[in-house]
């Protein structure tokens, strides 16, 4: 009995091979010290956290989350693929654990609020834990009905390894054709993948730790959601936290001209271009019907 008890999961169990895989992607980045750097280097780690950035907070985040916008099934499974390179798990898994955040938020069942549980189990330490293991399907039938969404879900390791296999080719490459780069695969790989992915994790993660205790309230949601300029620009847009989860069927996140939102601007370009379509926004007297006064804000 004592025994069983012990060896029982709780809420706090980790997952071994969750937590050994985020240590290891942050140990590969101190192999920053040994490939040296090269401006060719830190401009693909800045563009790949860049690009994608944009596939998380417009695909797994504003498309598959909350369904804001229309897109063709390539289209969907493409920035499906290019979200996955984030290894931040597949879309389904991130998309069913975000809409339970939305359910739950700052409760004691949410997932990773910072007012129920600190600032580290809501920025990281709730991923690996074993409880948030896996997808639970028959949350997200309107996702879980695309076969081939879920094999990417139930497969999500396999476009992070393609895009470090690929970033290792292409540098190593660079290395015999165009020496004078200074590049090779090694740190092509360091850079482009490991570091970049790992300044995306924290980049994104803000989100879910800071965006709930740092930032302004415009609206008096149920949650402790903020609205932070600089988390809005380091996220392409996702810091309109409480414009969010005040609405969070709307497309764009800065609902005002002033609240710099990347990822709508980039979505409205793929609009123009036909890839994307039916955008929901903000109703215009929802927008402006809760602002809190100046005395009211905390
Ligand atoms: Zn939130
Ligand atoms: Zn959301």
């Amino acid at each position: 009995m004592a025994l069983a008890t012990l060896t029982q999961p709780t809420e706090r169990t980790y997952a071994p091979i969750s937590w050994t895989f985020f240590i290891l992607m942050h140990l590969a980045c101190l192999g920053a010290f040994f490939v040296g750097v090269s401006p060719v280097a830190l401009a693909m780690a800045a563009a790949l956290y860049l690009i994608r950035m944009f596939a998380i907070t417009a695909f797994y985040h504003r498309y598959f989350s909350h369904r804001t916008f229309k897109t063709s099934r390539l289209a969907q499974f493409l920035f499906a693929f290019l979200g996955a390179t984030s290894a931040q798990q597949g879309p389904l898994w991130w998309a069913e654990k975000h809409r339970h955040h939305h359910k739950y938020s700052d409760l004691p069942e949410d997932l990773h609020s910072p007012i129920q549980s600190g600032f580290w189990m809501s920025h990281i330490g709730w991923v690996p834990l074993q409880k948030n293991v896996g997808t639970d399907y028959r949350k997200i039938p309107d996702l879980a009905k695309f076969p081939e969404l879920v094999w990417l879900d139930k497969n999500h390791i396999l476009p992070p390894v393609l895009l470090g296999f690929t970033l290792w080719l292409l540098g190593t490459a660079l290395e015999q054709f165009w020496p004078a780069l200074g590049s090779n695969g090694m740190q092509m790989l360091v850079w482009g993948f490991f570091v970049s992915t790992v300044v995306l994790y924290h980049g994104t993660f803000t989100i879910n730790s800071l965006c709930h205790v740092w930032g302004s309230r415009r609206y008096a949601t149920k949650d402790d959601s903020r609205n932070n300029f600089w988390l809005a620009l380091i996220t392409l847009g996702e810091g309109w936290h409480n414009n969010h989860h005040y609405y969070a069927t709307s497309v764009r996140q800065g609902f005002f001209w002033w609240e710099i939102d990347v990822s709508y601007y980039l979505l409205r370009l793929l609009g123009v271009l036909g890839i994307v379509w039916d955008f929901k926004q903000v109703p215009a007297h929802l927008k402006s019907k809760q602002i809190l006064t100046k005395h009211q804000l905390n």
